[in-house]
């Protein structure tokens, strides 16, 4: 479809918001299996950011599906327009100065590329958060793999859908290894080393 619409500057720029910030903004990106730990991780940083004055949020895999892409499923092309959606929004809170920490499984390889291409200059970086699927299994916060493993749940990311580890990650957090505090200081150390706060 031909596009004719023109893209519309504003007059406060990124660095402009940066500067009154005092950080920088980007999406820190948690890719791993259902239950490995990433809103949990998403969260607790997210609190120590705040808590430093980093102005920062959660776009989170299972609460933007009540909303943004409530109109998806879990096909691959369902889930390739899922994190198409959440890149765009990200790339827009980054734009307006925000630090985004998403979290979603993003299991497939090719849409974490796509979700790069589309965040070009805003990605700071993939972090595999990173979990046996026996361990995810036995954590099962939501009940889900159960509902999978009795096929009540189709296309499960490790059960039925496959997981594509990352393999070049900026960071891998192992949740079997680390508590989430440990995971937390290393993101933050991560970011720091960064300069983005
Ligand atoms: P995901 O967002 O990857 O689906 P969640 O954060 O929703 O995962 O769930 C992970 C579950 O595992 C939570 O119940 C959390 O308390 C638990 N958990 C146990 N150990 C860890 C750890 N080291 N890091 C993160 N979560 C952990």
């Amino acid at each position: 479809m031909e596009n004719h619409v023109v893209w519309q500057e504003g007059c406060v720029s990124r660095s402009d918001r940066n500067r009154l910030n005092n950080h920088k903004s980007g999406v820190i990106w948690l890719t791993g299996l259902s239950a490995s730990g990433k809103s949990t991780i998403a969260h607790a940083l997210e609190k120590e950011l705040f808590n430093r004055g980093v102005r920062c949020c959660v776009l989170d895999g299972d609460n933007v599906r009540h909303g943004l892409t409530s109109d998806l499923g879990f096909s691959p092309g369902d889930r390739r327009e899922n994190l198409r959606r959440v890149a765009e929004v990200a790339k827009l809170m980054a734009d307006a100065g925000l630090l985004v920490i998403a979290a979603f499984i993003s299991p497939c390889r090719d849409d974490r590329r796509v979700v790069r291409e589309i965040l070009d200059g805003n990605m700071i970086a993939g972090v595999y958060v990173k979990c046996s699927i026996g361990e995810c299994e036995r954590r099962d916060p939501k009940g889900q793999y159960m509902k999978a493993r009795a096929g009540i749940i189709r296309d499960y990311t490790g059960i039925t859908s496959p997981y594509e580890e990352p393999l070049e990650p900026g960071l891998v957090l192992d949740t079997e290894e680390n508590g989430v505090r440990e995971s937390v200081g290393l993101l933050l150390d991560f970011l720091r080393r960064r300069g983005l706060f």
